[in-house]
């Protein structure tokens, strides 16, 4: 029996479901679970020493790929002063400085511990500003785990076949309204049924945890009018696309200035982080300043601070990283397209920029939610199952996006394509 599985067995005794998090139980792939011991680049190491091509990333903070020198180094040193004091530092100044400056519609922002938290927060400050309780998100949208966003959540949620969850009562959700992505009519609908009640819509920069589905040209233009014209908080949760497609972030590539955003992920550099900004006027009703309560023994932890600004700088020192990482991502996933063809697997892909998703699906565009749903399932596990098997790790669910790191080389994606055609030769001869 190898490592991952006497580690899961013991797992499953002392954690629900072996897991801290419900998709790392690999459910909807059929497979026993992966425990790592190790990362480096874009490599992967399992429990057993198997080496895999890591295309999950932390779910996406590791845009420069596992253990970065220049990330570990900056994180060590300031772990030598403390690890944390619960008071002001220095590097919680220059972490919001550095987000007002590269993010255009932030003026202040507000350091906390996880995206779950960021949108929470973001919700309760467009309640408390607007003193309305209704907020709009889209079906598949998630946003994190607080109970009032839990309304068809997508990803961990669907795979899990619970399209909402136990234990959030009714009336958290009753204002709560699900509209369709990429639907401007279905949501402007709900404004005309409600003309004085929503606070805010809440949507993320690119669809990422219904698999990947990009905004379409008029979508986050369209939903920023309707915000407008009903004087609602347009809230873009950038938890995921924050920095990880643009420099400027999602609403950067799509030209559209929200009132509120949300980040996590990247901008943690593998620390648990989020962060919620926008205009001082809007940020200042935050506590201390304002009446909306918001507070955390935690926020701004001098050694998160540390592991995300550097993966930033980082980031921002490179030359042309948004552009090279693009290219890789369409190398990748231009090929793949070529070498499903050429077995005559259904398959089409998404991407935005270092982000993006495969479907195995007979249709040319995937732009709503319901095709994800409709894509072959079975040829998604046959993929999965071979893939981990030569050695590439994906997302272990059909609702997941993908991501590429700066440390993807031309070798490693090559290597990738050549399991990909191996897999699909034997997924491809059985259809
Ligand atoms: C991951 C994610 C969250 C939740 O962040 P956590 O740090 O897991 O709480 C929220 N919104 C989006 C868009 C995400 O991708």
């Amino acid at each position: 029996m190898n490592q991952s599985v006497t580690l899961s067995k013991r797992a499953k005794i002392c954690m629900p479901g072996g897991v801290n998090s419900p998709v790392r139980s690999f459910n909807s792939v059929d497979c026993d679970p992966l425990f790592f011991a190790r990362g480096e680049g874009a490599y992967l190491f399992d429990v057993d020493g198997k080496r895999y091509i890591d295309y999950v990333g932390s779910w996406g903070p590791l845009i420069l790929g596992h253990a970065h020198p220049k990330v570990l180094e900056a994180f060590k040193t300031v772990a030598n002063n403390g690890l944390s004091f619960g008071a002001c530092t220095e590097i919680e100044v220059t972490m919001a400085e550095f987000l007002c400056q590269h993010i255009p519609s932030l003026q202040q922002v507000r350091m906390v511990n996880s995206g779950t938290e960021a949108t929470m927060t973001a919700i309760r400050l467009a309640r408390g500003k607007t003193g309305r309780n209704k907020f709009i998100k889209f079906d598949g949208g998630y946003h994190g785990h607080s109970d009032a966003l839990l309304v068809k959540g997508g990803s961990g949620q669907l795979t899990m076949g619970q399209p909402s969850s136990a234990g959030v009562p009714a009336h958290v959700t009753e204002d709560t309204l699900v509209a369709t992505y990429n639907d401007l009519s279905s949501v402007a609908a709900l404004f005309e049924e409600y003309p004085h009640d929503i606070a805010a819509i809440i949507v993320e920069g690119v669809a990422g945890n219904m698999n990947c589905i990009p905004p379409t040209a008029d979508f986050l233009p369209g939903l920023r009018a309707l915000c407008d014209k009903h004087q609602a908080i347009f809230i873009m949760d950038e938890v995921m696309s924050g920095f990880r497609m643009s420099p400027g972030t999602a609403q950067q590539r799509y030209n559209v200035i929200p009132d509120l955003t949300t980040l996590g992920k990247i901008i943690g550099g593998g620390m648990p982080v989020g962060a919620l900004g926008g205009k001082t006027e809007l940020m200042q009703q935050l506590a201390p300043t304002g009446p909306v309560y918001q507070a955390g023994t935690l926020s701004g932890n001098p050694v998160a601070m540390a592991a995300g600004l550097t993966t930033l700088q980082c980031i921002f020192e490179e030359e042309d990283f948004y552009e090279n990482l693009e290219e890789c991502t369409s190398y990748l996933l231009s090929n793949m397209q070529e070498i499903a063809d050429k077995h005559q697997v259904p398959f089409t892909y998404n991407q935005a920029g270092s982000m993006f998703g495969m479907f195995f699906s007979d249709e040319d565009e995937i732009t709503h939610f319901e095709q994800v749903k409709n894509a072959n399932q079975d040829l998604f596990k046959a993929f999965y199952k071979g893939m981990l098997k030569e050695g590439v790790y994906f997302a272990p669910s059909a609702f997941e996006a993908g991501f590429i790191s700066n440390q993807h080389n031309q070798e490693i994606l090559d290597k990738t394509l050549e399991a990909f055609d191996t897999v699909l030769q034997e997924v491809g001869s059985r259809l």
